[in-house]
């Protein structure tokens, strides 16, 4: 109804001319602006008209007195549809074949659609590819750091010239492409040149593993954004959020990526990072996909709100939501970061260390330096029409009770700072952040979501060959586990493979299947505070590593049953190592089918010297150690 009110008023006034009718503004529409660019494509192709024909009226919220940076490549890139066409490309793409889009596909086509990655305007095609893989350039010469592909597997709906329907997984049509490019793109080559690594805790890097081997290009025609149904009021657009900062009055605006709560050192950063351009802050956190085992967006999303109502001067705040797919690309993905708020009209950027940081490699060292993201960001600043702020390590004088620059604190004096670290374990332990440190309504929010870590979910997965000693072990652990207080599902590969999993093979797509399944199913029993036990053969590293990812790294341990293969074949439990010698079973695990050993498991354990309920009391204790599991009295003796 209010999309139509407001229709009807835009056409008065485009009907009108400037000035001459008397059109009244609608009650509670303060901001005229904003609801006019709703109305795309509409109010898009007639912009300035519209100004001229509404401003005479005496709105005050068509301001729009200082223009913001330009968009990067000088417009914005919109692909949705006229409104008029909607109804009949709609019914015309029911008759399509369909791509299902993976989450971060849609998340990509979302920014895509809007022009959050302007000047791109697909999937990239092959020139653009290969540029940006090598060089960081689209085919045309403008920077753009991150390959963004849509990667399918081969399928007969896939042809050139042909249009395919992009549906998401709830089956709703985003958009319809005109097939234009089908290529083969190259894992290893993609992974060293974008990532830096080809190693399997690199979270991109394992995804990649699962992607198709084909990436389709062409033009788009997108119908509809994918719907959104919490803090509708904050996800804007880039042109929305450029109306809005326009509003605001600013002609400098520095914006804020973050993915994690913000604490009174960030709140501080940012004060003075406005100050000192005198702009406004755009505070811009990712909400798309980021790593699974951050905090949630819905806790983040509500502290964030309570700092910006509470604690910012709202005439110098946009708090906008960006649902991005990150990549974890750490310095390229930095410079993504920036040329996609250059599109949002922020012309600063905040860099700290570590920016988009994938965590630790397979040996727990960073994948990249610390200052090298803010480094390349300034490589390429003016290029980008981007400046980086540098993220300064802000520390707390208990006696002045403010924060200043650490470099300019002399070195006697008392200061206080929490490190992130110790910020969880003030969550793990149940106790509240202290009110220096984080403002008390954000403390609220995070604790509310943030059970002590004994009553926090875990995974435990047990990978080896079959017959080391998983079910057993696994079956032991389970109960001891029940005995500590603690909600325990074993998902074991041979029964999982008799409901779950019925039908599966053991070829690598199958084996695969299965285990992102049991993968799956562990990550929401985490997810709800459960422990999950996961006891399957999962021999290949790349899928185990995305199972890891898919639940969180943190709450993620891979245990490697380490029992040599002549042992497992001794033991033969089930006859399967004598019918896979005598060629009965193909593609056997350790027979005729490689596995592939754990690199720095959390745990290893030995069944040859050790007896299961040994194994299980060791991995209890490392529970323990970790705060996963209390204690109880009867066994603190
Ligand atoms: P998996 O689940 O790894 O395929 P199982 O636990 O089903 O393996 O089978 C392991 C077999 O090895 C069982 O028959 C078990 O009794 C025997 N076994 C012997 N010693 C051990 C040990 N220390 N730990 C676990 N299993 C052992
Ligand atoms: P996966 O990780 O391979 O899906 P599961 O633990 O679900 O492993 O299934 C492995 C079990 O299935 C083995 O313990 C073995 O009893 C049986 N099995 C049957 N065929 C094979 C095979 N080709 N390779 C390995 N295990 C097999």
């Amino acid at each position: 109804m209010r999309l139509l009110a407001a229709l009807e008023f835009l056409r008065h006034s485009l009907r009108a001319g400037a000035g001459e009718v008397p059109v009244s503004k609608p009650a509670g529409w303060k901001n005229i602006g904003l609801v006019a660019f709703d109305l795309l494509p509409l109010a898009r192709d007639y912009r300035p008209f519209v100004l001229a024909s509404i401003q005479p009226l005496g709105l005050e919220a068509v301001k729009m007195t200082v223009p913001l940076i330009a968009p990067y490549g000088g417009s914005l890139v919109d692909l949705r549809i006229p409104i008029e066409r909607f109804e009949d490309l709609k019914a015309h793409a029911g008759n399509l074949p369909s791509l299902l889009l993976s989450e971060r596909s849609v998340c990509d086509l979302e920014l895509l659609a809007t022009g959050a990655f302007s000047p791109l305007d697909r999937f990239m095609g092959k020139e653009d590819y290969r540029r940006v893989r090598d060089e960081m350039r689209l085919a045309r010469g403008c920077l753009f750091p991150v390959p963004l592909t849509l990667p399918v597997d081969p399928a007969p709906a896939i042809k050139l010239d042909r249009q395919v329907a992009l549906r998401n997984a709830k089956g709703e049509i985003l958009a319809v492409m005109t097939v234009e490019e089908i290529y083969e793109w190259d894992l290893a080559e993609e992974a060293l040149r974008v990532f830096g690594t080809q190693d399997l805790r690199h979270p991109l890097v394992a995804e990649m593993h699962g992607w198709g081997r084909l990436n389709v290009s062409g033009y788009l025609q997108v119908l509809q954004l994918p719907r959104h149904h919490d803090f509708q009021e904050l996800r804007l657009t880039p042109i929305q959020a450029r109306v809005r900062l326009e509003e605001l009055g600013w002609q400098n605006v520095v914006a804020f990526q973050t993915r994690n709560p913000l604490h009174r050192a960030h709140e501080e950063l940012t004060k003075q990072a406005i100050e000192s351009v005198a702009g406004a802050l755009l505070l811009h956190p990712v909400v798309g996909m980021t790593k699974l085992g951050d905090v949630d967006h819905y806790t983040r999303v509500r502290t964030y709100k309570a700092l910006a109502e509470r604690y910012y001067n709202s005439g110098r705040i946009l708090l906008a939501l960006l649902p991005l797919a990150m990549r974890f690309a750490g310095p390229r993905e930095a410079v993504w970061h920036a040329l996609i708020r250059r599109n949002y009209g922020a012309n600063h950027l905040i860099v700290g260390r570590d920016h988009a940081s994938p965590g630790l490699n397979s040996n727990g060292r960073p994948f990249y330096g610390p200052l090298d993201a803010q480094r390349l960001v300034e490589t390429h600043s003016e290029e980008l029409g981007v400046a980086v702020l540098p993220f300064r390590e802000l520390v707390y004088l208990p006696g002045e009770e403010r924060y200043v620059e650490a470099s300019s604190v002399p070195p006697q004096a008392q200061t206080a700072s929490i490190s992130g670290t110790r910020v969880r374990e003030y969550l793990n332990e149940g106790k509240s952040l202290p009110v220096w440190f984080t403002r008390p309504e954000v403390a609220e929010i995070l604790a509310e979501t943030h059970p002590p870590r004994h009553r926090q979910g875990v995974c435990l997965w047990f990978t080896g060959l079959s017959g080391a000693g998983k079910s057993t072990t696994a079956e032991v652990l389970t109960i001891l586990l029940l005995e500590h207080g603690r909600q325990v599902t074993l998902l074991d590969g041979d029964v999982v493979r008799t409901h779950l999993s019925k039908g599966l093979g053991f070829s690598r797509d199958d084996r695969d299947t299965n285990i992102r399944r049991i993968g799956f199913v562990a990550a929401e029993i985490v997810r709800h505070g459960g422990i999950a036990i996961c006891a399957a053969v999962s021999p290949y590293r790349a899928t185990r590593n995305d199972v890891r990812n898919m639940v969180g790294t943190d709450r993620f341990v891979e245990i490697f049953v380490d029992t040599p293969l002549e042992v497992c074949e001794e033991r033969d439990a089930k006859g399967m190592y004598a019918k896979a010698r005598r060629g009965e079973i193909k593609e056997f695990t350790g027979v005729s089918d490689p596995y592939e050993t754990p690199l720095n498991p959390e745990i290893t354990f030995d069944t040859i010297r050790h007896t299961p309920q040994e194994n299980a009391h060791f991995i209890l204790d490392y529970l323990v150690e970790k705060g996963l599991v209390k204690r109880s009295e009867a066994h603190l003796d």
